[in-house]
């Protein structure tokens, strides 16, 4: 199986060469190139039943094969004539000369293409042309595979002729079969060699019905199909599950008390009536808190829902157990929102601190490393070399999908003394059901899947630029009503001084349409306190207009902002368009949003339709995962998603389940010799195994 191709019979340098370029390098990646499709040609046609631009299979003699000569250079015709006993069709093959010199004259052919009208009469066009007794590519379900671009000579035929070579090279019989019995044949499962027989050649092994089924095997619907896709998806799920048991198994080392005390200090801190949704929430956490294992959940819940004030409420428990939290954010205006809005709720009970790049507070590690600080707020500062706790118990990441899981790794190690902290980390990107499984298998799950009452939807509307003047007209009619309003300007913010120039210009542009109102400009790179001063002037009113690049993207929370315009909104992806939005309409007030954009691509309508037309944070994602594929929606390196052969996330979803369930439940049961194949090669599986346990 790890023969390079370039040693198989037939393919040659030049041609291993290409199939290396795709990817393919030895026996076994070969194997795995399935086909796309199936044609079944089984019939053998009389000629006198050929008919113009339908394919069919013909069997017979040969004969009067002459090369034509042409006037184009680079292009060669060669003709005959096919016989069989019920007459004879004439042939037609562009730029196959060696089809002429070949001895094919007399011998027994089988032919299989698509005949045509010419002036003569119906001719076969360009056929493959094979001895019967040795068909490959026709009298049988033919399999077609993907060709292999680049290179000349890839194509469906070339390709079968290698991968008949590669199937006689390798008894696919003897390969080591790593799923236990039981297993395939719970799900009706072949093996795994079988299955390669199966699809390569599905003749060869008649089903339990006799015939191959070759509408299953187009719809990737066969058994052989599904011992491939459930193999790759069950790998997966059991380095996911081991990674899971790796991170839990470990017994508790942080203890709380929950009690009535401290349900009435949860009472007085919260500022509103949680939802149902926070509520459900909370409690799963809470029992995590005191169940055997360290904690480890996932809160997903879309933009808005209010996933801060449940994180802060599992940090009251930690710190009135006399233990420290952490709560870390990703971009540093974030870890500031944060931290002054979790002063305003727990400042006058606990000590909080600040912990980011720009914020040098003199004495703060000491404080944090001697226990004074009960919850330390920050980014990534926090999981740097020489930010030590005194005894880390609860660690909240928020924006999740921003770290890898190496940092959530770096925040855990941060109790010390190889013992784990509880950990809760939070994403409002709602992924589907399909990639929370892949993503996060790992993770238990919490779903916000309400918003908090008196939410009003955001009015959207999507624009051509040409119509800017009209919506700043509507923009200060906001203005004057008392709104607060945030454009929102695309740029990718290289450098501060690029960030900060840009900014310059559209606020020039935007200041003959917003004359009169104070604006403000905000993005990434400036210095902390001139971004605090900004913040603060936009979050108290002074400031009524926030220009800012993507930023304000995350997390910020200024409920009277009413009104966001988007510049260029076709160069935003349709996750961060909602992400966007979910800024405005956290108020009581109806809030409204503006997309205008320029010249739009296929791709860019559909995404701005999808945003218009609905503010679904899940309908978004699974819209988002079909316009992009989840490698994309995730971030495949971050999201640790590994690249399948065979499998397809979405299609392939309910052998997704059957996999999870079966590495959650069926395999802990098996004997040690029944797993240990299975384990060796999920070790092996380099693809995506290390960017996932390592961090990516
Ligand atoms: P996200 O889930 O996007 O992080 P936040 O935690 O920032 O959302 O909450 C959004 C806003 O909703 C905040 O202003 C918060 O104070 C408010 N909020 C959260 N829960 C409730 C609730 N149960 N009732 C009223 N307002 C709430
Ligand atoms: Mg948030």
């Amino acid at each position: 199986l790890n023969t390079p191709l370039s040693l198989l019979k037939g393919v040659g340098p030049a041609r291993a060469r290409a199939l290396w370029e795709a990817g393919l390098s030895t026996v076994e990646d070969l194997l795995l190139h399935l086909p796309h499709r199936y044609e079944d040609r089984r019939e053998v046609r009389p000629v006198t039943e050929a008919a113009a631009g339908v394919s069919a299979t013909f069997r017979g003699r040969l004969s009067g094969l002459r090369r034509i000569r042409t006037r184009r250079r680079g292009f060669s015709l060669v003709r005959g004539v096919l016989r069989d006993g019920t007459g004879a069709i004439p042939v037609v093959w562009f730029n196959q000369p060696y089809l002429a010199d070949q001895a094919l004259e007399g011998g027994d052919y089988l032919l299989h293409g698509t005949a045509r009208e010419a002036k003569v009469g119906l001719e076969l066009l360009n056929p493959t042309c094979e001895p019967a007794e040795r068909a490959l590519h026709s009298a049988r379900i033919a399999p077609v595979y993907p060709a292999v671009s680049g290179a000349r000579g890839l194509g469906p035929a070339s390709l079968r002729r290698f991968l008949d070579a590669a199937l006689e090279s390798v008894d696919l019989s003897q390969v080591e079969e790593i799923l236990p019995r039981d297993v395939l044949d719970r799900h009706g499962l072949p093996a795994w060699g079988d299955a390669l027989l199966a699809l390569h050649r599905p003749e060869s092994r008649p089903e339990a019905a006799g015939l191959p089924d070759v509408e299953a095997l187009n719809r990737r619907r066969s058994p052989a199909h599904g011992r491939l896709i459930y193999g790759e998806l069950l790998e997966m799920q059991l380095a996911l599950a081991l990674l899971r048991l790796r991170e839990t198994a470990a017994p508790r080392t942080v203890h709380y008390q929950v009690d009535d005390r401290l349900r009435g200090i949860v009472r007085r801190v919260l500022p509103f009536r949680l939802t149902a949704a926070q509520k459900r929430a909370l409690k799963e956490i809470v029992d995590d808190l005191r169940g055997p294992h360290p904690m480890l959940r996932l809160l997903q819940g879309d933009v808005g829902s209010g996933k801060t004030i449940v994180a802060a409420l599992a940090l009251v428990v930690a710190m009135e157990s006399g233990h420290q939290g952490a709560f870390m954010a990703p971009t540093e205006l974030l870890a500031e929102q944060h931290f002054a809005s979790l002063r305003r709720l727990l400042g006058e009970r606990y000590r909080l601190g600040l912990f980011t790049g720009t914020s040098a507070e003199p004495g703060l590690r000491e404080r944090l490393a001697s226990g004074e600080i009960q919850l330390a707020v920050g980014t990534h500062a926090l999981i740097q070399e020489g930010v030590e706790f005194q005894r880390l118990a609860l660690a909240v990441v928020d924006e999740q999908h921003r770290f890898g899981v190496r940092q959530r790794s770096l925040l855990r190690g941060k109790r010390g003394r190889g013992e784990q902290p509880d950990m809760l980390v939070m994403t409002a990107t709602p992924i589907p059901r399909t990639l929370a499984l892949t993503a996060w298998g790992d993770l238990e799950v919490s779903t916000i899947d309400e918003l908090p009452p008196g939410r009003t939807p955001v009015a959207t509307e999507v624009l051509p630029a040409k119509e800017r003047a009209e919506v700043y007209q509507r923009v200060r009619g906001e203005l004057e009503a008392g709104g607060r309003v945030y454009v929102v300007v695309p740029l990718i913010e290289e450098s501060g001084r690029l960030a900060a120039a840009s900014l310059k210009e559209a606020e020039e542009r935007l200041r003959s349409e917003l004359a009169g109102w104070p604006c403000a400009t905000l993005h990434g790179k400036m210095p902390a306190p001139e971004r605090e001063r900004v913040m603060q002037g936009f979050a108290s009113g002074e400031v009524r207009v926030l220009i800012a690049t993507t930023v304000i993207e995350v997390g910020v929370d200024v409920p009277e902002a009413t009104c966001m315009v988007i510049e260029s909104a076709e160069r935003f992806g349709l996750a961060q368009l909602h992400q966007l939005r979910g800024r405005v309409g956290r108020g009581p007030r109806p809030s409204r949003c503006f997309a205008l954009h320029g010249r739009l691509s296929e791709e860019g309508e559909k995404r701005l339709a999808v945003f218009a037309s609905t503010q679904d944070g899940f309908r978004i994602a699974e819209e988002d995962l079909k316009i992009r594929g989840p490698g994309d929606v995730l971030g495949t390196r971050q999201a640790g998603l590994p690249r399948f052969r065979v499998a397809r996330l979405i299609e392939d979803w309910d052998w997704l389940e059957r996999a999870r369930d079966d590495a959650r439940e069926v395999l802990p049961k098996l004997t040690e010799p029944e797993m240990e194949p299975l384990l060796r090669r999920v070790a092996e599986n380099e693809v995506w195994n290390r960017e996932r346990m390592e961090g990516g």
